[in-house]
């Protein structure tokens, strides 16, 4: 767990969070009915739709809940997959992947109705997500993924060049034009998590801090996990909600996906001539380079950037000074003032085929991971349908797929291999720019 050591409190959120996860610490044996271990928004989303179901159910992070990428994301709740409907229907058939796409459609009206249903505070705004073409390749790709979700009633649009450029407040010689989603929108990250926290617990979840689940062995037909100090819980479903910061409790698990750490920036409050000059419309924003950038503003008027090409995956000045690069390449001369304030990082999981997944290797074992960096609203719902599932769903009654567990072939490589990928992808976006294509 790499990641375990960083520290969470340079990031903007846990300076400025108002919510409060009521947590306790883990001391001797509990016997209940299902222990969710990883207190980000999939393990807590699964735990609040339990408890709302009436089911006993505890939560337990090895820090405490908001911790993870969960409470150090950029903000931006984002609709869809990777993939676009067209190829949900070519890889899982006609109706199954009609049924995915009218789910991923959703999952951010999931977001929003939970922060309304709950109460959660947490600066939810439904902005309209702008997501902008660089090359000519990425344009079509957006044409057709703007066509694909039109013909399914989703409220988006294209925007050429110019109509790109007011809206976002970069150079009209940057982007090529982009789509329109007005599904998206932002949220104030680990507000949101502990909302979802303090609302897990008002229906009756217990959650507790400072609880690593070191060993998760059967005992019967049920389940046994340890933590530290003698804590143990016997259960009779667990939920693994670990993401990118998962170990070795479910064997084959940490080699599924691909951890990459990436970094966010946020800026002093903007002056009254910057706020007029970026993103004047109030979007959350992203382009399709293949080191993508994705940018925003926050509740209070500073300038959010982040995504490997956006700050890197560097730390203290360096990721300042690439901040500074990249808000000058967007927004030219207003970027030129912008001063830095926070940043800090994190750890996102990626997967093999770019979709997250939901396994159940064992029994009562369930597992949802694998967000590729985009995982606000999809981790909220991939913990719902863990949910639906063990509140008595049939696999087949989910509107996502549960798949086998494969480990990575060559795990042990893929993480070199991946900065090495990533250099190399950014010399790609800039060469098919130069040549027109
Ligand atoms: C810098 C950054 C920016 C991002 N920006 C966005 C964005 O703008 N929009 C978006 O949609 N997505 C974004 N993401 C991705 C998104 O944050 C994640 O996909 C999502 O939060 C994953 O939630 P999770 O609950 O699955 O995992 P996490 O939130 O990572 O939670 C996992 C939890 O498991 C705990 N844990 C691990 N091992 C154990 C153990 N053995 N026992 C107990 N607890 C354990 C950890 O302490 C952690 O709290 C970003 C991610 C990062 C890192």
């Amino acid at each position: 767990m790499d990641g375990m050591s960083e520290a969470a409190g340079e990031s903007f959120w846990a300076a400025t969070a108002t919510g409060h996860a009521p947590t306790e610490r883990l001391e001797g044996h509990l016997d209940t009915d299902i222990a969710v271990i990883g207190g980000g928004v999939t393990g807590l989303c699964a735990a609040l739709h339990l408890a709302e179901a009436g089911r006993e159910v505890v939560v337990i992070d090895a820090e405490a809940p908001g911790w993870g990428a969960s409470g150090r994301a950029g903000g931006e709740v984002l609709p869809g997959l990777k993939i676009d409907p067209e190829t949900m229907v070519s890889r899982f058939g006609e109706m199954e992947g009609e049924r995915l796409a009218e789910w991923a459609g959703g999952i951010t009206d999931l977001v929003f109705s939970l922060v309304e249903r709950h109460g959660i505070d947490c600066h939810a705004r439904r902005t309209g997500w702008v997501q902008a073409a660089y090359t000519k390749g990425e344009m079509k790709t957006l044409e057709a993924r703007c066509r694909q979700w039109q013909a399914r009633g989703a409220p988006v649009k294209l925007l050429d060049r110019e109509e790109t450029a007011r809206c976002l407040g970069t150079p009209p010689e940057l982007y090529l034009g982009a789509w329109l989603d007005g599904r998206g929108g932002a949220i104030h990250p680990l507000d949101y998590t502990l909302g979802l926290a303090a609302a897990a617990a008002r229906h009756g979840a217990r959650l507790f801090r400072k609880a690593p689940a070191r060993t998760l062995t059967h005992e019967g037909s049920a389940w046994r996990i340890t933590t530290d100090n003698g804590g143990s819980i016997k259960v009779r479903h667990v939920v693994v909600a670990t993401n990118a910061y998962t170990g070795d409790l479910v064997p084959g698990l940490s080699r599924s996906i691909v951890p990459m750490r990436a970094s966010q920036a946020v800026s002093a409050p903007l002056d009254a001539a910057q706020r007029e000059a970026i993103l004047p419309a109030g979007h959350v924003a992203s382009d399709r380079r293949r080191v993508l950038i994705s940018f925003r503003l926050s509740h209070d008027g500073r300038l959010i950037l982040g995504g490997p090409g956006g700050t890197g995956q560097a730390k203290g000045e360096a990721l300042f000074a690439k901040a500074s690069e990249t808000a000058v390449e967007l927004f030219g001369a207003a970027g030129e003032g912008v001063r830095w304030a926070y940043g800090w990082s994190g750890q996102i999981a990626l997967t093999r085929d770019f979709l997250p997944h939901l396994h159940e290797p064992e029994t009562g074992l369930h597992v949802a991971l694998g967000y590729n960096g985009r995982g606000l609203a999809l981790a909220s719902a991939l913990g719902k349908e863990v949910a639906d599932r063990i509140a008595g769903g049939s696999p087949e009654a989910l509107a996502f797929p549960v798949s086998r567990l494969k480990p990575i072939p060559l795990h042990a490589a893929s993480e070199p291999a991946l900065a090495v990928g990533q250099r190399v992808m950014g010399l790609l976006d800039q060469m098919e720019r130069r040549l027109g294509i």
